[in-house]
């Protein structure tokens, strides 16, 4: 049967708000909040709310980064902007006033309870206190001025806000089908790519599959450094991975390679010196000292040499330069479905101060359909919650 809300009586305006993952969320219990008078009504198609935020963190959500600022995202004066209307610490005071107890972690905020299912039903049943209204597996396919029509029913709403994500991991529900029906309604979009996503790499060997490893990477074009970070690297089949390497996938450009150095901790001379120790210790198997089988074989490959057990004293200083500077050509990105986040969308030319659309009065847009996207870390789900925050102060 078609959903009706008109037959809900006394409420004030009717907001409308397309997607219930985390901005969808956060701007239905900010704005319900807000508004107790208000009629909201979240449309989703999935069958139910944060499919996304479920994944999130690996299931534990990382929420919020302490160190969240406009550095951290491909347009930073644009949520710097935002930020002088919302600080840091209005965004964390946000949690507390909703009753989110958060954990941090080396700077990272998780909820208390550490896991994205709990706080999903933390946020879900929250809004539904405050009388929001969920309308699970509804398709939104057309709009025309505030009327909203769904692949089951039509709406009319007073305010509407777009929170409908990106294009990454379709599965969970961001199929990008809405970019589609707002470039026909004369938005400018930003062509959208994947972002915090693998390398693909025609260099790494498939031996190599699963191993983890702390490193140090520079992503380098040219002899220019597009990105730098000490942090982890998962080799993968016929890529990199990792958070590392997520993050420079953010600033990848085509041409670009990535150079590794696999013990940042130690100097090269530090390093030379360690395996020459071992070397008099084990001969044999001296590299065991520092690293594992399959990574081993592929130094001594890189290095030229062919025989392990022919390596002399004098090859050490050719075995740590390898170590200290693994170099990768980089063939692409991988695509959407292995993407944290999509870079591109609504263009931010689109919107004013608000978030408010400049074409059409009384349209919000929210979270990552717009062209923001950020660092892993938090980053990208505080953005949910900065942009909620500005929306539902607006409404
Ligand atoms: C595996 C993974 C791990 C991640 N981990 C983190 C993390 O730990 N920390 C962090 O900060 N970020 C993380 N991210 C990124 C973060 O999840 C997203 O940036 C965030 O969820 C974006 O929120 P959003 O509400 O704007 O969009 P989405 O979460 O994509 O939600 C959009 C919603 O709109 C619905 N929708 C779309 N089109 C329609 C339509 N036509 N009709 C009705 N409904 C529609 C979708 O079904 C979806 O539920 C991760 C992402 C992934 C994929």
């Amino acid at each position: 049967m078609a959903f009706r809300y008109e037959e809900k009586q006394n409420y004030g305006m009717k907001v409308g708000i397309i997607g219930a993952s985390a901005a969808g969320l956060y701007t239905a219990i900010l704005v319900a909040k807000r508004h107790p008078d208000y009629r909201v009504v979240v449309l989703e198609k999935n069958d139910k709310a944060g499919k996304k935020l479920l994944a999130t963190g690996n299931g534990h959500c990382n929420l919020f980064n302490l160190s969240f600022s406009g550095n951290a995202f491909n347009h930073p004066e644009f949520v710097n902007t935002l930020l002088n209307k919302y600080s840091v610490s209005d965004l964390l005071a946000t949690f507390r006033e909703l009753g989110i107890s958060t954990i941090e972690k080396d700077g990272l905020l998780y909820p208390l309870s550490f896991s994205a299912a709990a706080h999903v039903r933390y946020l879900v049943t929250l809004a539904e206190s405050l009388g929001v209204q969920f309308r699970y597996g509804e398709r939104v396919v057309g709009i025309n001025g505030p009327q909203v029509t769904t692949d089951k029913n039509v709406y009319s709403f007073d305010k509407l806000v777009y929170a409908f994500g990106g294009k990454s991991q379709a599965n969970l529900g961001s199929d990008g089908s809405m970019f589609l029906l707002l470039s026909k309604k004369g938005y400018h979009l930003v062509e959208q790519e994947p972002s915090l996503c693998p390398l693909k790499s025609p260099e790494v060997p498939k031996s190599l599959f699963g191993i983890r490893h702390k490193c140090e990477l520079w992503l380098t074009k040219e002899n220019m450094t597009l990105y730098h970070e000490i942090g982890e690297v998962l080799f993968k089949k016929d890529g990199l991975s990792g958070i590392a390497i997520m993050n420079a996938s953010s600033r990848y450009e085509k041409g670009a390679s990535v150079r590794i150095d696999l013990f940042p901790e130690l100097s090269e001379k530090e390093l030379y010196e360690n395996l020459c120790r071992s070397y008099r210790a084990n001969q044999r198997e001296f590299l065991a000292a520092v690293l594992e089988r399959p990574l081993e074989e592929f130094i001594l490959q890189k290095s030229n040499i062919s025989c392990k057990t022919a390596i002399k004293e004098s090859d050490i200083s050719k075995i740590c330069s390898v170590l200290k500077s693994l170099q990768f050509r980089i063939s692409g990105k991988y695509g959407f479905e292995s993407s944290q986040v999509t870079r591109g969308g609504i263009d931010l030319r689109e919107v004013g101060e608000n978030l408010e659309s400049k074409l059409e009065p009384n349209v919000f847009f929210t979270g990552e359909c717009l062209d923001i996207d950020g660092l892993c870390g938090g980053y990208n789900l505080g953005w949910a919650l900065l942009s909620s925050k500005v929306v539902a102060g607006a409404l």
